[in-house]
């Protein structure tokens, strides 16, 4: 990940960039933002599962940290790779905004209306595998600060049914499922696009092992 391209958002965006306390630099809203607004697109190179899984190895990490997204069974964008701003929005247990897949593409839209000055956030919650234990919740540790928390980025244990197009923002997400026994966060979006701002799943993210596609 130390050569990663960035590609700059073309249209003027609602949000800057600036240090943020959740984690490194975060995204803050510049002006009012409408419930349901597709904020941004989340730009990575489009690669296999198995090529994630050669390029990052959760094991190696302390804190999990890599920008993969599940796009589908097959796919995964690797943002370490290409990138635009919207790598920048961090996780909270208590968000403001979600990622869908819409069409093969993953957006951020806001399911809540922001105010100036509030930091963009979604719920990565990260897919879990049934053997992820404490070393698990360590690695994938949050920091986010909402009364809410539950302290991992992980998606909540409880298992939900998975509906239809939740797309799996993966962290080195395909590891898990390949291996098995790793760790292998993979962050979801779900994907319905804008309809599910008013839809918003009270599910959380379903924690299926199988990352959901788009389509
Ligand atoms: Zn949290």
């Amino acid at each position: 990940m130390t050569s990663s391209k960035f590609i700059p958002s073309t249209k003027p965006l609602p949000f800057e960039l600036h240090p943020s306390s959740i984690q490194g630099m975060g995204a803050f809203a510049i002006r009012r933002i409408r419930k349901g607004t597709r904020i941004i697109e989340y730009l990575g190179e489009r690669i296999t599962q198995a090529e994630a899984d050669v390029r990052y190895d959760d094991e190696a990490m302390e804190r999990h940290h890599t920008f993969l997204f599940n796009l589908d069974k097959r796919t995964v964008l690797d943002a370490g790779t290409i990138h635009n701003e919207a790598r920048y929005i961090n996780h909270s247990c208590a968000p403001n905004c979600e990622a869908l897949i819409d069409k093969g593409h993953i957006y951020i839209y806001a399911i809540t209306s922001i105010e100036p000055g509030e930091e963009l956030v979604y719920d990565y919650g990260y897919e879990r595998t049934e053997d992820m234990g404490p070393e698990a919740e360590a690695l994938y540790v949050c920091r986010c600060g909402a009364p809410n928390c539950r302290g991992t980025i992980l998606a909540p244990e409880k298992k939900a049914p998975s509906r239809k197009k939740a797309a799996s923002k993966s962290k080195a997400a395909s590891k898990s499922k390949s291996r098995g026994k790793k760790d292998a966060g993979v962050k979801k979006a779900a994907g319905k696009k804008a309809s599910s701002a008013g839809t918003r799943r009270s599910t959380k993210r379903a924690k299926s092992p199988g990352r959901k596609r788009a389509s």
